[in-house]
């Protein structure tokens, strides 16, 4: 197993490189497969291909996904599609015909197989004998579950000595269509790939996108992707051709149908016209920012078949599921991309965008910091200081609603013994260890319906006192110590989350949440189907500080007031304050970000 790059070591390597071009091809080498987790995953594919055979003769388990599109990163899915085309018409042949004249790669063992049994057309039936081959005949997979209820049913499983995770899906050629095209794309331009892991990586950073498969309201990893590929189809001059482009192009053999769509498109890039695009990748990510910025994405069609957005109308009739993102699948030109992105999220891309959009016009992004602080990607990549003010970490645990746990045929009440050790596993970690201030935002079961609860007096943030706390989590976590989780917003500052310092004394503002704020957490979390920590890490040497400036206060004709300011006497009294600019860190957070005020001469003008 390879060890997942820290984001401290990321953090060093980008640093390192000498332009923001080299920062996000540098990111490529850091993240992409190894030559031994590409051997690795192939022998596994051979595996799975050889048991496979055993019973369902002449299939094919094919891999798609970022296991071969071009954008792998370590640990990454692995996503396998079962071809069963073969075995149907083995399944079909008349009796006393070789096997080796219909179906190719059929055992001759086959008279042994299950193919008597089911009914190769059922879905369901096909995916519980995936399920069960799975589960007792690969060796090393553990953790088979089927998820039929999926838009393209699969059967998801984990392997125990590479750590690898992944699924199989059953009909779903067009998920190989789609992943040829996008190798076609990392093929056509080398700044395809720079730019996506970039965007894949900040996306995921920002909360924005994740979930494979759309199982929430994230943006998936494929969604993000044919974004990116449509931004580079609408460069002038531009950078990739339109899907309708390449149908165009197509040779005779490459001339292909899938489930009803056009699939037709070069398979080799050497066929593709050379375009005269000339763009760095540092300008393209900061145009790629400011246009999802700026451009209302709702009331449109993103169609990477003919390289714009149009309006609703010209696909009116297609069957396309509108939503606040409507990006059509460039194949399956009846399917919303995006469709499970709901219109919060996508606000969340727009606001996220404009911010990164402004970043990149500043000399932070642009030029490599001679003072040796983070800057260009790093700075990226860093969680937004107002937001985290104003949020705390958000910490969600992804948690199967009960109706969804029944119908995965799990015990819809098992809930509470698992959820109460993995709630309190993650409180220890968080107060314990990490010493965070610790606002628990649970969900309670009350019948089948949900209801978030949040425990009063528990919370910092929400600034309410008074009842002990009731939540499993608390309860098994114990009292909290006043000198661990300080309850005076007053006395501690919040080192770990770079918050934006006041303008007078560089102490930040104490947190208070709005009630509309709570609302949209709500939301969140409901939209998430999660349960939720919010926390702060607190730093205890500001305390002193702050001691020290209320005795100063008085004083004003100390020498120390009339050495400079306050926080110069703090320093000259030797109260361990840090520089100003870089938040203070502690014992056990992470290491400080960047100054969240920068200097002006590092500032570009907007
Ligand atoms: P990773 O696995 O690292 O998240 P990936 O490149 O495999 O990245 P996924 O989002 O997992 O990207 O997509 C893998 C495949 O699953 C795609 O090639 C596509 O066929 C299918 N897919 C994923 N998301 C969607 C979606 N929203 N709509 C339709 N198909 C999707
Ligand atoms: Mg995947």
């Amino acid at each position: 197993r390879r060890e997942l790059l820290s984001p401290e070591k990321l953090e060093q390597e980008l640093c390192q490189a000498e332009d923001v071009d080299a920062q996000m091809r540098r990111l490529v080498q850091l993240f992409e497969f190894s030559e031994d987790e590409r051997r690795l995953r192939h022998l596994l594919v051979t595996l799975f291909q050889e048991v496979f055979q055993e019973f369902l003769p002449g299939c094919s388990v094919l891999p798609f996904g970022s296991s071969i599109n071009g954008f792998d990163v370590h640990g990454c899915d692995l996503d396998l599609f079962l071809d069963l085309e073969k075995t149907k018409t083995f399944q079909a042949s008349p009796r006393g015909v070789p096997e080796a004249q219909c179906c190719e790669g059929a055992e001759p063992a086959a008279e042994d197989s299950i193919l008597s049994d089911i009914d190769l057309g059922v879905a369901l039936e096909v995916l519980e004998v995936v399920r069960t081959v799975l589960q007792s005949c690969v060796p090393g997979v553990h953790r088979v579950q089927a998820v039929p209820s999926a838009r393209r049913p699969v059967v998801k499983f984990s392997h125990k000595d590479s750590g690898l995770c992944g699924d199989i899906s059953l009909n779903n050629r067009l998920g190989l269509c789609n992943t040829q095209f996008l190798q076609l794309c990392t093929e056509a331009d080398e700044r395809v790939r720079p730019l996506v892991y970039v965007l894949r990586y900040w996306a995921k950073q920002q909360g924005l996108a994740g979930n494979p498969h759309g199982g929430g309201p994230l943006f998936t990893n494929y969604a993000l992707t044919l974004l990116v590929i449509f931004f580079l189809q609408t460069r002038s001059p531009p950078i990739l051709p339109t899907v309708a482009c390449l149908q165009q192009l197509a040779g005779d053999e490459e001339r292909m149908v899938v489930d009803g769509w056009d699939c037709s498109f070069p398979r080799d890039a050497a066929r593709l016209e050379p375009n005269t695009n000339t763009e760095s990748l540092c300008v393209l990510l900061a145009d790629f920012f400011r246009e999802f910025g700026e451009q209302e994405l709702s009331g449109h069609v993103i169609s990477l078949c003919e390289g714009r957005v149009l309006p609703l109308e010209a696909v009116a009739g297609a069957g396309l599921r509108l939503g606040p993102v409507t990006l059509q699948d460039p194949f399956e030109r009846s399917h919303n991309v995006a469709a499970n992105v709901t219109e919060r999220m996508a606000r969340r891309l727009r606001v996220c965008c404009t911010r990164a959009a402004k970043y990149c016009r500043s000399l932070q992004y642009q030029r490599k910091s001679a003072k040796g602080r983070p800057w260009g990607l790093v700075r990226l990549f860093q969680p937004e200081a107002g937001e985290l003010d104003s949020d705390g970490l958000l910490l969600a645990l992804p948690l199967a609603p009960a109706a969804r746990r029944h119908e995965l045929g799990l015990d819809p009440s098992s809930r509470q013994s698992w959820f109460g050790h993995v709630c309190a596993g993650v409180a220890f970690v968080l107060r314990d260890v990490l010493k965070c201030s610790c606002t628990e935002l649970q969900r309670q079961p009350l019948g089948h319906a949900e209801q978030l609860l949040e425990p009063p007096g528990a919370s910092l943030q929400q600034g309410e006192t008074g009842e002990p706390p009731t939540s499993p989590t608390q309860q098994l976590a114990g009292p909290r110590e006043p000198g661990d989780a300080p309850t005076d917003p007053g006395k501690p500052l919040a080192a770990g989350l770079k918050r934006p310092l006041s303008k007078e004394e560089g102490i930040p503002s104490p947190v208070s949440v709005s009630p509309a704020r709570k609302r949209l957490r709500a939301e969140a979390l409901e939209e998430a189907g999660a349960v939720s920590w919010s926390c702060a890490l607190w730093h205890r040497v500001w305390v002193g500080r702050r001691r020290v400036r209320r005795q100063l206060r008085p004083q004003h004709n100390s020498p120390l007031a009339e050495a400079g300011t306050e926080q110069e006497a703090a320093r000259s009294l030797d109260l361990a304050s840090p520089e100003p600019g870089p938040a203070p860190r502690t014992e056990l957070g992470p290491e400080p970000g960047p100054p969240p005020v920068q200097p002006a001469a590092e500032t570009a003008p907007q």
